[in-house]
């Protein structure tokens, strides 16, 4: 087809942003995308089988936290590197998947959720390609939040998972990770049925549980927390892992302040998401 004077420039300029994709491992054997909107199949050498049989019912959103995309695709693909994610999302929206879904991808590391230590085998790893806090921590770009919504839609749908199950690789990793983020946009997720959040409660002056806090205020807090899935001791002193919770909890779920001191809006929110969880979840924090 041949372009008019206006053809192809105009195009172009509207596609600053758009990254080459490395060129596929030519000896990785390559697979039919899961899902329908990845543009992209670049298979990773990192992954293996879930253990005994486990069926995904989680999400864990990451950010890729490296410098440029060609570096943070080659790190997830390349064998030798122990890591892997079944997604990568790239700040211009396209979606490549690099494992398939019914395999398990390194992604989570050490880490709990809800009593579940193997986060790899119950879970689908989506990295978001993002600087990072270590990188200066840019903003997410509007059309790539649009496409994790829909990647993520398609696989709560597909896999029956529960909107509090979409969680953040902080979430589920307090003491070693930040990612996502206090930037993603978590309540944008929410509002298309992505995710469990409610409006944070606003930051007002009062006391405050913070470390070095000891008594029965801080084991409701520690109960409270684990109730909603996060691994924590419940020992009634406000330690250093307590503060790491509060911390990955405020990122997620509080983000106008990270500073892993319980205030009254960090307990009213913790309150509220807890109040507002599915009956069936709520059955299963209980016990
Ligand atoms: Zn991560």
């Amino acid at each position: 087809m041949s372009l008019g004077p206006f053809g192809s420039a105009g195009v172009d300029s509207k596609r600053q942003r758009v990254v080459p994709l490395p060129h596929t491992n030519a000896s990785m054997k390559t697979f039919t995308p899961d899902s329908s909107i990845a543009s992209d199949v670049i298979p990773s050498a990192n992954y293996g089988d879930r253990n005994k049989g486990r069926v995904p019912d989680m999400i864990v959103l990451h950010y890729t936290g490296m410098p440029d995309v060609e570096g943070a695709i080659a790190r997830l693909c390349t064998a030798g590197t122990d890591v892997s994610a079944h997604y990568i999302v790239l700040e211009d929206g396209r979606i490549v998947q690099t494992v398939p879904e019914a395999k398990r991808a390194w992604h989570a590391g050490v880490a709990s959720w809800a009593g579940e230590e193997d986060i790899n085998s119950c879970s689908i790893g989506v990295e978001i390609v993002n600087r990072g806090h270590d990188w200066g921590y840019p903003e997410f770009p509007l059309r790539q939040t649009a496409a994790v919504i829909a990647l993520c839609r398609g696989i709560m749908l597909r896999r029956n998972v529960p909107s509090h199950r979409v969680l953040g690789h902080s979430d589920v990793a307090p003491a070693r990770k930040k990612d996502p983020g206090e930037k993603f946009p978590w309540h944008s997720l929410a509002n298309s049925g992505v995710g469990h959040w409610v409006q944070p409660a606003p930051v007002v002056r009062g006391e405050t549980l913070k470390l070095g806090t000891i008594g029965d205020s801080v084991s409701d807090l520690q109960q409270a927390l684990a109730r909603y899935g996060y691994g924590l001791p419940i020992n009634g002193k406000y330690d250093g892992t307590t503060m790491e919770v509060v911390t990955a909890f405020q990122r997620h779920f509080r983000p106008a302040r990270v500073d892993g001191v319980a205030d009254h809006s960090t307990l009213t929110t913790l309150q509220a998401l807890l109040a507002s969880l599915p009956e069936e979840a709520k059955a299963v924090a209980a016990g």
